[in-house]
């Protein structure tokens, strides 16, 4: 059987500024800027479309100051796709900037790892290095989305749709997962945070969020083996791509880019 090529978009609606040190376990030697994007994800084709994440809300990213540029939900309408009637997104972990607009997708089943439920409703929430990540109106909100039967859990692997599978990783957070997408360039990982910037794979260096170092570390590996190359390879925050991945159009510039299609620069 031939797996459908799906089209991958970024959608870019958040942004920071932050030092490198700030980004690496153990500091960085270099007192230098280190900005951050936010971004949320499209995966369309084969008469599907998946949403990967839905980003932060507007006060709650402001609050922790973060600059909201746009709703990820309503920037979907320039790809000419209704959020309202998406019926499938994939949450890779339950930090605020990857879940909070869960309420933009009325009609959607949530796929999440039953360890990330787990982790979020668990003993480790009490402790603010665990916790501040997260808002509890938000997990309750996916507890709520249970009891609705919207809440499609997996544990480990999941073929999700022909060429759109899910596989648990851990190490930032307990039930962190990154999801592989078969496109016209071969594999593509979108790797959410279990690489925050290139840097942090290329260099085997630790992001300083994190649930355990040693499953961070193996989440790299996992990650290399399930994409074709380096450059299929997606950080979840790097500004970086919005750099070297073309617009969706000419009018998209910075706004949505296209993963499908290979990188301008290694
Ligand atoms: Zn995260």
């Amino acid at each position: 059987m031939t797996l459908p090529n799906y089209e991958i978009y970024a959608i870019r609606y958040a942004r920071r500024d932050a030092k490198r040190a700030e980004h690496f376990i153990g500091g960085d030697p270099h007192d230098a800027p280190m900005p951050m994007d936010y971004f949320t994800w499209i995966v369309k084709g084969g008469g599907r479309v998946i949403a990967v994440d839905t980003g932060f809300t507007e006060p709650v990213g402001t609050r922790r100051g973060r600059q909201h540029l746009r709703d990820p939900a309503q920037t979907l309408a320039r790809l000419d796709i209704d959020a309202r009637e998406i019926s499938d997104v994939v949450l890779t972990h339950m930090h605020y900037d990857h879940v909070g607009g869960f309420a933009s997708y009325p009609k959607a089943r949530f796929h999440l790892q039953e360890k990330e439920m787990r982790f979020v409703t668990g003993r480790h929430m009490r402790y603010p290095v665990f916790g501040h990540s997260f808002e509890v109106d938000e997990v309750v909100g996916l507890v709520r989305l249970n009891f609705q039967g919207r809440v499609e859990f997996h544990n480990g692997e999941a073929e999700i749709a022909p060429g759109i599978s899910l596989h648990h990783v851990g190490g930032h957070t307990a039930g962190l997962q990154v999801v592989r997408v078969h496109t016209q360039r071969g594999w593509v990982v979108l790797a959410s945070d279990a690489s925050h910037y290139f840097e942090h794979i290329r260099s085997n260096r630790l992001f300083t969020v994190a649930y355990h170092l040693g499953d961070m570390i193996d989440a790299f590996r996992t990650v290399e083996r399930l994409a074709d190359s380096p450059d299929h390879i997606i950080p979840g925050h790097d500004p970086l791509v919005t750099k070297i991945y073309p617009a969706a159009s000419p009018a998209l510039e910075g706004v949505i880019l296209r993963l499908d299609v290979a990188p301008t620069a290694p």
